[in-house]
């Protein structure tokens, strides 16, 4: 029983479709601010393809497999910088994605989704970029997994750091992505795609509690 399946991973990114589905003009009024104001249009056609594939393809038997499906379709889908740099978020957690996730497995898989955005985009932390939402989430999700929560638990810790990371984001100036062509007139506002891991992380979180 402790564990996440399948069904868990199939209700995560369905839920996570349905939050930026309604989140897709703020996300895009984010991105207007600091960016070309594409981020919730890209990220709403990308959740729609992949619940349009998960929909017509026989059901995934592995948690693995929903994210491979997420990661292939979201780079195929989602243009501008989001779709590689979520693409490879998602095929590194589907690499090292048990199932059932436990505890540890979710510091895990949270960790190589950071990893592989790492290694796409090379920013850092301070950059006003995901990755100011992704790493305090992949810390959290440590400390909450060495401190014996369960799977729920973990993505919790992990969802409630990456929402405090993107807000963080807002007097930062952007070194990394298109805003930072701003230069110092990125400070003042926060992060498109750090506010779109938040809503991602806090699916995974509700989706977990069922
Ligand atoms: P584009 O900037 O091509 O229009 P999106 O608007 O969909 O793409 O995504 C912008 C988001 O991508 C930014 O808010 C930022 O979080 C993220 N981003 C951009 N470049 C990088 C990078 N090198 N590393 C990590 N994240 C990045
Ligand atoms: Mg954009
Ligand atoms: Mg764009």
């Amino acid at each position: 029983p402790e564990g996440l399946g399948v069904e868990w991973a199939l209700l995560w990114i369905r839920l996570a479709g349905a939050d930026i589905a309604e989140n897709r003009s703020r996300l895009s009024e984010l991105d207007r601010a600091i960016g070309d104001g594409d981020h919730g249009e890209n990220m709403a056609r990308g959740f729609a393809a992949v619940l349009a594939k998960l929909d017509a393809e026989p059901a995934p038997e592995t948690v693995g497999d929903v994210l491979k499906v997420v990661a292939t379709t979201l780079m195929s889908t989602v243009g501008g910088a989001a779709g590689p740099l979520y693409g490879t978020a998602f095929l590194r957690a589907a690499k090292v994605a048990a199932t059932p996730v436990d505890a540890v497995g979710v510091h895990t898989l949270v960790d190589a989704a950071l990893e592989g955005i790492v290694a796409r985009g090379r920013a850092q932390v301070g950059d006003k970029t995901m990755v100011d939402a992704w790493t305090p989430a992949a810390r959290a999700a440590q400390e909450a997994a060495d401190d014996g929560a369960a799977p729920a638990g973990v993505w919790a810790a992990a969802a409630s750091a990456a929402q405090e990371g993107a807000v963080a984001t807002e007097p930062l100036v952007a070194l990394k992505g298109r805003a930072s062509y701003l230069g110092e007139r990125s400070a003042g506002h926060r992060d498109p795609g750090a506010e779109s891991t938040a809503l991602l992380l806090a699916a995974a979180a509700r989706a977990a509690q069922e």
